[in-house]
């Protein structure tokens, strides 16, 4: 067995013309999406990160702002900023590039962003949809489990009645993502670091998501191939100088059916979902103003 590449590509490819589309018209009703990102600091992964964001943003025809803020600034003026982009009308979408500097950890960053303008989807308002059991993708979702879901829905791999594996509980990538699934009508083990016979899950799962952060950490041992198991690799790590997953790709792609290659999987689709989400949020701000 072979695996097959569940490349983003075509993927991204299908929503960037949809994403397109809207964006016309939206302009065509007098509005251009417009898209924030508040950066503190010069973490270069986040200058990297950033950049696709602002390349992706563009070539929907959305505007793009950096708003980058001095690694020392206070608390009192980080909130300030982010009051004055809150009630800007004309930005659209709004997101903080994480990690912040330390001074601004305390603060409850989930809950700043104005919840209508929440493009990375991680406010308690937006959450709350979750938990709610929403299966509705034009929502503002987190932007990697959105992102999966929409990735499985295109190779035609089911969710329902499904056993998913999920490996990493963190508040981005395994919880929202736990919800989601299920909300699909997945069965969902959430897996960590204090599990204990990880390989008996992921042996027993149809779809095994690994998000640890650990490069190469799953090889062919977690594997079954009768199972004939899908992987998504969610892990961005850097191994010998290299964008590598969690998954040992190499190693384990004969004893699965699918599997997302690092680069160009799950990274691409998480982007793409953020532009989904402010498209979404501008076309609902327009219909809030009319
Ligand atoms: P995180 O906050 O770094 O947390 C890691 C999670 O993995 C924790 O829940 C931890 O368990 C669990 N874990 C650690 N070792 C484990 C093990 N041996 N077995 C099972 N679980 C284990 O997670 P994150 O921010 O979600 O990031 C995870 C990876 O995904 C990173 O490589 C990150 O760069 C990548 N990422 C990629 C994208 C993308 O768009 N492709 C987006 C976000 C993140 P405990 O809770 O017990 O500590």
């Amino acid at each position: 067995m072979t695996a097959k590449i569940l490349s983003a590509a075509p993927v991204v490819d299908k929503i960037k013309k949809e994403l397109i589309n809207k964006c016309n018209d939206l302009k065509r009703r007098g509005v251009t999406p417009s898209m924030c990102v508040v950066l503190v600091g010069d973490n270069p992964a986040s200058l990297s990160y950033i950049k696709n964001k602002k390349r992706m943003c563009e070539e929907v025809g959305a505007k793009f702002h950096l708003e980058h803020l001095p690694q020392d600034i206070s608390a009192e003026l980080f909130l300030s900023r982010i009051q004055v982009l809150n009630s800007d009308p004309d930005i659209h979408g709004i997101i903080i590039q994480l990690p912040v500097s330390s001074q601004l950890k305390t603060l409850n960053l989930a809950n700043l962003i104005e919840p209508s303008k929440d493009i990375d989807g991680f406010h308690g308002l937006n959450t709350q949809k979750l938990y709610s059991g929403t299966k509705d993708l034009s929502e503002l979702l987190p932007c990697t489990p959105k992102g999966i879901v929409n990735l499985l829905k295109f190779y035609d791999i089911e969710i329902e009645g499904k056993n998913i594996v999920i490996s990493g509980r963190s508040l981005i990538v395994g919880k929202p993502l736990s919800m989601l699934l299920s909300n699909f009508d997945a069965t969902i083990t959430l897996t960590h670091s204090q599990t204990k016979n990880l390989k008996d899950f992921t042996k027993g799962a149809d779809i095994v998501i690994a998000a640890i952060g650990k490069a190469h950490y799953f090889d062919r041992t977690f594997f079954d191939p009768s199972k004939k198991t899908i992987v998504i690799d969610v892990g961005m790590n850097t191994l010998h100088g290299k964008l590598t997953g969690d998954v040992n790709f190499e190693d384990v792609k004969e004893v699965v059916s699918g599997i997302t290659p690092v680069p160009g999987g799950v990274g691409p689709m998480t982007v793409v979902s953020l532009i989904e989400n402010l498209i979404s949020a501008t076309e609902k701000h327009i219909k809030g103003n009319t």
